[in-house]
This record gives structure tokens, C-alpha cells and sequence, in this order.
């Protein structure tokens, strides 16, 4: 078997497990999984084995993908900075790819925002000298006992170490590595915690999860996420790029503004259906039993979040 055909194994095998779970988990309200299927069980445990893959992208810009979410690496004199820190039981895997880039240490490290498949890595990266730098939310639940009420999951504090020092409130401008780095604050989307990191020069922009490139999304209402407010960011997202600029999604292959537009466009939709059915008095099984998504499902339904799930999703906001 191929590393490619490993990792799509891997992602369908998990794709299994959370429909299986989420067909019987509506009689539970509010649980879109089964305790011992929390995709955040089943993600750590993928990330033991998953292959990571690397790309280069502009510049001095590369992008890991295959452990948690996305992670974005510069490299430079001024050491390497990685946008996200993916799941420690890929260590091994993530070191190997960042040695084959250059012989840099890892200086920086930025959370696009506070959740577990993009700050699993902090405490052991921290431990290689890297300052790590997050929204004032992202340390604000990292610090303290989290339920993540969508995952069926409560998180315990993280280690001191994990938590990041260098916080940011609306927006920061960094100067590294020959490199312009925008920082921005996303008014609460996929959590109150999202921030969009752009390396101005290459014109890459790093969207945290406000996009999942192909993907269903999570929308995480416990800790500040709402569909308006995904809208919202993919909105705004829409209108910051050019055709020409490199878009990093938080989950889902690089992609670009006309991708971004369609992802744009498929939550509008769904988000109008679901509501027009839950004002007709319509209980979240009445309108999942309607399949207001289902139009989308075959291109969107294939990762963590299909159709039913993202259409709880949806209600629970509208
Ligand atoms: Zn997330």
C-alpha cells in the first residue's frame, strides 16, 4: 500500500466510525458522537501512524499535512515558524519532514486557534525553544477544563509548557526570516478563538478552520462557534485573497479563492434550507429526516462531518 492510499485509508476508516456512530447518536440530544468514537479519540490515534506529507508552497513557505490539522512552516535564519503543531504521536513523522527542510531550529510557533488537532504539539515543541503565540482565548481554554459539547469531550488543562506566551487581542505584525507575517483575529466563527496568518511577500494565507478545503466543517458552539459566524469568516475570507494567493485550509488539500467561494456558497445554502425548515416548528430529527444537505453530500460528506452531523450542526444555530 502506498503512504497516499495509507492515509486515505486511514481518513475513510475514520469516516466509518463517526457515520456508524452519529446514525444512532440522535437519541442522545446534544451528543453528535458515541464517548469511546469522540473524533478526538479517533484523530490521536490516526496520528500515531500517519504518514506526513510535505509541500512546498512560495517562498520559504512549506505545508505539512497528515497530523491533526495543516500545519504551515517558514524557514529561515531567524529559526523555523510553524502555523499549528499537529498531534504528538506524530513526532516522529513531523521532525523527520522538518529536518528535510533545513537544518533550523524551531523557534516560533503560532495556534490559528485553541483546538486539540492543532495544539497537541505545543508542550514538546515548546520543549525545543519554540515561543508560541495564540489568541487570548486559545490560552484562556487551554488553561482551564474545556467540554467540547459537539465532540462528546472534556479536556483537561494542558501543561504549562503547551500554554501559549505571546498573545494576541485583534491583530499583530511579525518580521521574520525576511518574511512580513499578518495576524488576524476572527470575530467568533469556528470558535472565539480563530486567527488568519498571511505571509504577505509569498502571498499565503493560512485561514485556521474557517475553511476545511472539500470538507463539512466542525463548528465547535462551546466554545463561541455559530454557522453566522462561519459564514461570516468564510465571507471575509473570500474578499482578503486573489486568484493568485495560496490558501491554506485548516483540514482539506491547499487550495484557492474560487474553492474558498464554492465552500462559501454550499454554507449559505444549507444554512438557508436548515432554517426555513426548523421555523416550520420542525424538530432536529424532522429536518435531518428532510436531508436539507443532501445535495452536498457526496463532495462534502467525506471526512469527520457528514451530512447529518453538519446539518445538527447547522440547527443548532438557526
Ligand atoms: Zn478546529
Amino acid at each position: 500500500m502506498s503512504s497516499t492510499e495509507n492515509f486515505h485509508f486511514s481518513r475513510r476508516r475514520f469516516l466509518t466510525l463517526a457515520v456508524a456512530t452519529a446514525a444512532t447518536a440522535w437519541l442522545k440530544p446534544r451528543s453528535l458522537f458515541a464517548e469511546d468514537t469522540s473524533p478526538v479519540i479517533i484523530i490521536r490515534r490516526a496520528a500515531a501512524t500517519a504518514k506526513i506529507n510535505l509541500q512546498k508552497l512560495r517562498g520559504n513557505v512549506s505545508v505539512l499535512e497528515g497530523s491533526g490539522g495543516n500545519i504551515a512552516v517558514l524557514t529561515g535564519s531567524d529559526g523555523k515558524l510553524l502555523v499549528d503543531a499537529g498531534i504528538t504521536a506524530s513526532r516522529p513523522g513531523i521532525t523527520e519532514a522538518l529536518n528535510s527542510l533545513s537544518a533550523d531550529p524551531v523557534k516560533h510557533l503560532i495556534n490559528s486557534h485553541w483546538h486539540f488537532d492543532h495544539t497537541d504539539g505545543n508542550e514538546w515543541l515548546h520543549s525545543l525553544g519554540a515561543e508560541i503565540t495564540a489568541h487570548e482565548n486559545t490560552r484562556k481554554h487551554l488553561s482551564t477544563t474545556t467540554r467540547v459539547e459537539g465532540w462528546n469531550f472534556t479536556f483537561p488543562p494542558a501543561p504549562t509548557g503547551a500554554l501559549p506566551t505571546k498573545l494576541i487581542v485583534t491583530d499583530e505584525t511579525l518580521h521574520l526570516n525576511g518574511a512580513t507575517l499578518a495576524l488576524k483575529h476572527y470575530e467568533p466563527a469556528h470558535t472565539d478563538s480563530d486567527i488568519s496568518v498571511e505571509f504577505v511577500d509569498a502571498d499565503i494565507l493560512h485561514v485556521a478552520d474557517t475553511w476545511w478545503n472539500g470538507y463539512y466543517p466542525f463548528i465547535d458552539y462551546s466554545t463561541g462557534g455559530s454557522i453566522d459566524g462561519a459564514i461570516r469568516a468564510a465571507t471575509e475570507n473570500v474578499a482578503r485573497v486573489t486568484e493568485k494567493t495560496i490558501v491554506i485550509p485548516g483540514h482539506g488539500p491547499i487550495g484557492n479563492k474560487s474553492q474558498m467561494v464554492e465552500f462559501r456558497d454550499m454554507l449559505v445554502s444549507i444554512r438557508e434550507k436548515v432554517s426555513a425548515l426548523k421555523k416550520q416548528g420542525r424538530s432536529l430529527n424532522e429536518v435531518i429526516a428532510a436531508k436539507p444537505s443532501t445535495e452536498y453530500d457526496a463532495k462534502w460528506g467525506g471526512f469527520v462531518i457528514d451530512g447529518n452531523t453538519f446539518t445538527a450542526l447547522v440547527y443548532a444555530g438557526v
